[in-house]
C-alpha cells in the first residue's frame, strides 16, 4: 500500500487535488530504478590507476567541478600535466543524475546571495552571468553534445500567498497568462527569467566534459578511490599514486580527504522520476511550447523539464537526511517519495492521467548552511577544495573551477577576492544534533509551505545566523 502524503488543516494543492491511488500505482507499476540520464548513454571508460605518477595538477573527483578544474587549467596553460582520479567512473553522481538546470546563479539564488552578501551581490550576479554565457560558448566551441537549450525557467506561484512573491518579478504573468505558456490548474501566476536558466542533459554534459578534457590532453583514472592526500603532495589510491605541484579535492558530498571539512556538508537525498515520451496529443494539452525550466515556489519544490525526446523529468519536494550522513546506495529506493512525485505530477498535469513512469532515482546533495559552495586551501596551500553547492551545482561548479585554479595560482583575481569565496559556512553539528535540527527545521518549512510561509521561531533564528538546510 503506497501512502501519498500527509494532510494538514492548511494543506498544499498537491495535497487538495490528490490524484486516486490507483493511478499513481498505475503510473509508476513499469518504472526501473535507474538514472534516465545515464541509460544506455555511450560512454568511453578510463584505466585503473596503478603505480607512480607525476603530474603538475591532480584532481580527485570526475563530476562536473574536477572536469570543470581539469578542462580549465589545460585551456588557461596546455602545457600543464593534469590528471583527474575518480572512485568509480566519470559522472555516475550528482553530476549525472541532477535535474539539469544550468543556472547564473552562484548563490542558491538571489535571495539567499542579497541576504549573505548584499554589497557584492551585484558582482556575483554578473560573475554568474558570464559564468552560465561561458559555459555556452564552451559547448559550441568543442561541439559538445549536451542537449543545452537556454529556455530560462519559468517559477509558478501554487498556492496563492506565493503570488506576491512574484509580483515585483520583470517578468511576472498572471494566471492567464502563465496558462497560456504551460497549462497547469495548479499554477495561479508565474514568472519567466528567460536568461538565467539553460537546460542540459545531465550525463552527457559529464561525457562531453570528460571528451574534452582528454582531448586537450587531460589523463583520467577511474574505480581508484584516493585513500589519502599526504604532504608532497603525494594523492594515494590502493594499488597508485600521483606526486603533484597541486591537488585539488571534487569530491563534493563524498566524505572529504580532508578532516576540517567533515562537518562542512551534509548529505540530502532527493528523488526524481522520469515519464515515458509524451504524445502529440498529451503535448498538444499541456502546451510548454517553450521548454522551460519550471519550479515552484513552496519551501519544498518541485523542479521538471522536458527531456530533448518530450518526457517529463520531474523532482524535488521531499529532501531527506539519514541518520549518521553517510552516502549509500540503499537510500535512493524510497516508494513513498516516488509515488508522492508521481501524485503530484498528475496532480500538476491531470491531463496527463495514465502516464507512465520509466525511470525513477536518487542523488546526494552536498548540502551546506549556506547554500552555495565554499572554497579553500590547505597543506602549505597546495591543495585546494570546492564543496557545498547544495543543488545548485550545474552551472556554479565550472565558476569553482576557476576559483580553485585562481586560489592554487596565489594571485589575486575577481574572484578571489569575493567575501563569498573567502568566508567559511557555519558547520553542522555533529550527531544525535545534526539529526535532529534537521529533522525540525525541515518539519519547520513543511509547516510554513501549510501556513502561507510564515515561518516559525526556530526558522526565523536559523535565518537570523545565516544558517538552514535545504535541497
Ligand atoms: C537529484 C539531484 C538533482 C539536482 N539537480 C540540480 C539542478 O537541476 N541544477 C543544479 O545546478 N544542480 C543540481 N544538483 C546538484 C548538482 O548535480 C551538483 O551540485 C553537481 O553535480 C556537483 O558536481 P561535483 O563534481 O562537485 O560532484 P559529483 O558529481 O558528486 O562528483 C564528485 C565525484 O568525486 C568522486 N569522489 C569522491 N570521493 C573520492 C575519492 N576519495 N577518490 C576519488 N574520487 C572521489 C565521486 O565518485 C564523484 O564522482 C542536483 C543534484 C542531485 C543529486
Amino acid at each position: 500500500m503506497i501512502t501519498v502524503g500527509p494532510t494538514r488543516s492548511q494543506p498544499t494543492v498537491f495535497e487538495r487535488r490528490p490524484p486516486a491511488t490507483g493511478l499513481v500505482e498505475d503510473s509508476l507499476a513499469g518504472s526501473r530504478h535507474q538514472v534516465f540520464w545515464l541509460d544506455g548513454l555511450d560512454r568511453f571508460h578510463h584505466p585503473e590507476l596503478i603505480g607512480q605518477h607525476a603530474a603538475d595538477l591532480v584532481v580527485i573527483g570526475a563530476g562536473y567541478t574536477g572536469l570543470w578544474t581539469a578542462v580549465r587549467a589545460k585551456e588557461r596553460d596546455p602545457g600543464r600535466r593534469v590528471i583527474i582520479v575518480e572512485a568509480c567512473e566519470v559522472g555516475w553522481a550528482a553530476s549525472g543524475r541532477n535535474g539539469g538546470f544550468c543556472e547564473a546563479s552562484l548563490t542558491h539564488g538571489a535571495e539567499n546571495g542579497r541576504s549573505r552578501w548584499a554589497e557584492e551581490y551585484d558582482e556575483l550576479e554578473r560573475l554568474g552571468r558570464r559564468n552560465l554565457d561561458e559555459i555556452e560558448t564552451t559547448v559550441a566551441r568543442y561541439a559538445m553534445d549536451a542537449e543545452l537549450e537556454r529556455t530560462g525557467t519559468l517559477s509558478v506561484a501554487t498556492e496563492p500567498h506565493q503570488i506576491d512573491w512574484l509580483a515585483e518579478d520583470p517578468g511576472f504573468l498572471d494566471q492567464g497568462a502563465v496558462r497560456e505558456l504551460v497549462d497547469s490548474p495548479t499554477y495561479l501566476a508565474g514568472a519567466w527569467d528567460r536568461r538565467d536558466t539553460a537546460l542540459v542533459h545531465p550525463g552527457k554534459l559529464a561525457f562531453e566534459l570528460a571528451r574534452v578534457a582528454v582531448d586537450l590532453g587531460v589523463q583520467i583514472f577511474e574505480w581508484s578511490p584516493v585513500e589519502s592526500v599526504d604532504d608532497g603532495p603525494v594523492i594515494k589510491t590502493k594499488r597508485g599514486a600521483v606526486h603533484a605541484d597541486h591537488v585539488v579535492l571534487a569530491t563534493n558530498v563524498f566524505p572529504s580527504l580532508l578532516k576540517r571539512n567533515r562537518l562542512q556538508t551534509v548529505p540530502v537525498y532527493d528523488y526524481v522520476i522520469a515519464t515515458e515520451p509524451l504524445t502529440a496529443d498529451q503535448k498538444a494539452a499541456v502546451g510548454w511550447q517553450g521548454r522551460q525550466g519550471i519550479a515552484d515556489l513552496a519551501n519544498h519544490f518541485h523542479y521538471y523539464r522536458l527531456t530533448a525526446d518530450d518526457r517529463i523529468v520531474f523532482g524535488g519536494y521531499d529532501a531527506v537526511y539519514h541518520w549518521g550522513g553517510r552516502v549509500r546506495s540503499a537510500y535512493e529506493e524510497r516508494p513513498d517519495t516516488y509515488a508522492k512525485l508521481t501524485s503530484h505530477l498528475l496532480t500538476t498535469f491531470p491531463q496527463l492521467e495514465g502516464v507512465a513512469i520509466t525511470h525513477r532515482w536518487a542523488g546526494a546533495i552536498d548540502t551546506c548552511s549556506r547554500f552555495c559552495a565554499f572554497f579553500g586551501l590547505a597543506r602549505d596551500d597546495r591543495v585546494a577544495y570546492a564543496a557545498g553547492f547544495t543543488g545548485l551545482g550545474v552551472g556554479a561548479s565550472r565558476f569553482a573551477a576557476d576559483v580553485l585554479l585562481d586560489l592554487l595560482a596565489g594571485t589575486p583575481t575577481e574572484r578571489t577576492e569575493l567575501a563569498m569565496v573567502r568566508q567559511r559556512p557555519i558547520p553542522f553539528p555533529p550527531e544525535p544534533l545534526a539529526s535532529l535540527g534537521i529533522r525540525l527545521t525541515d518539519w519547520s518549512m513543511h509547516r510554513a509551505d501549510r501556513n502561507e510561509g510564515r515561518r516559525n521561531l526556530l526558522l526565523k533564528a536559523l535565518d537570523a545566523v545565516g544558517m538552514g538546510f535545504d535541497s
